[in-house]
């Protein structure tokens, strides 16, 4: 955890010792600190003074990291429907999916280092948990590196860029920020009776983070495969079966390629699934995926 000062009570049954509540605002997560976290003894009002050499200075202070923290996240755009999720409340169902823990938690010790500049795409059926875990890694950029991150929904862009022309705004003022910010992480890529007109929005941020070494995390529910050559007609009507490349075209897919890591989600589809049966699957994921016991020598 973000190593906060005064420290957040881990045992707070309001924030589970993260220092932070959450509420829906508007559509968004809100989240506020919490009252578990203890006043300031340094600082006034997050400023601390100090005199150095007879001249009195003044400077931010430590405690501040965390308020810090929960507005670069209430910046995010991470909508209120997934702001509570995480990595440690992921449920790991399905054995496969193990390697995908390892691969992302260095990720973002790598990414937060400097280190790694792709980014992550998960990818597989619906009901996977593929926004489930970008949340969750946006939520550790944020609060434990202090990464600006902007989440958005693919349909949505479209919307809010529509609605933008009608206002009479440039498409750069809409854009500009998802070109800039260090990550931006997107639901759903392709998603949507895509125009021609949306096709070239999509290809123009990609294009534009990939020139700018920028990446991008993102989740789809469409094959990570090139265009298929399937005839548009023919697609239309196969929709399931459309690779993400038929759905962005040839040349953002390429691009998307190459800035990524791309992560397929196995198992089984959680919303038909209740308490108890996630619970078993875990249970027994987590025993299949155990290495095994080394042999005796006789
Ligand atoms: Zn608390
Ligand atoms: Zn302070």
């Amino acid at each position: 955890m973000g190593n906060f000062e005064p420290a957040p009570d881990i045992n707070c049954s309001l924030c589970s010792g993260h220092g932070y509540t959450l509420k829906p605002k508007k559509g968004f997560a809100h989240a506020t600190i919490c009252s578990c976290v203890e006043r300031c003894q340094r600082c006034e009002n997050g400023v601390v003074r100090k005199q150095i050499d007879g001249v009195w200075r003044s400077g931010r202070c430590r405690c501040q990291k965390l308020p810090d923290r929960i507005a670069m996240f209430n910046r995010s755009g991470i909508t209120a429907r997934h702001g509570d999720k995480s990595i440690s409340n992921f449920k790991w169902i399905d054995a496969s999916n193990h390697k995908i823990q390892t691969t992302t938690s260095l990720w973002v010790d790598r990414f937060a280092a400097g280190a790694e500049d792709k980014g992550i795409v998960f990818y597989g059926d619906v009901g996977r948990g593929k926004t489930h875990l970008m949340v969750g890694l946006c939520k550790m950029l944020i609060f434990d590196h202090g990464i600006p991150i902007r989440f958005i929904e693919f349909s949505r862009l479209l919307g809010q860029l529509r609605a933008g022309y009608s206002a009479g705004k440039s498409d750069e003022a809409v854009l500009g920020e998802l070109v800039t910010v260090p990550i931006l992480a997107i639901d759903e890529i392709g998603k949507g009776r895509l125009t021609e007109w949306e096709i070239s929005i999509i290809d123009d941020i990609i294009s534009r983070r990939y020139n700018a070494l920028k990446p991008i995390l993102g989740t789809t529910n469409y094959q990570w495969r090139g265009p298929s050559g399937t005839p548009v007609p023919a697609l239309a009507s196969q929709e399931f079966k459309q690779t993400l490349g038929d759905r962005i075209g040839a040349r953002a897919f390429s691009r998307l390629v190459e800035i990524s890591i791309p992560l397929q989600l196995h198992g089984a589809d959680y919303r038909g699934l209740d308490e108890r049966d996630v619970e078993l699957m875990v249970r027994q994921a987590s025993e299949s995926s155990k290495p095994p016991k080394p042999k005796r020598f006789r």
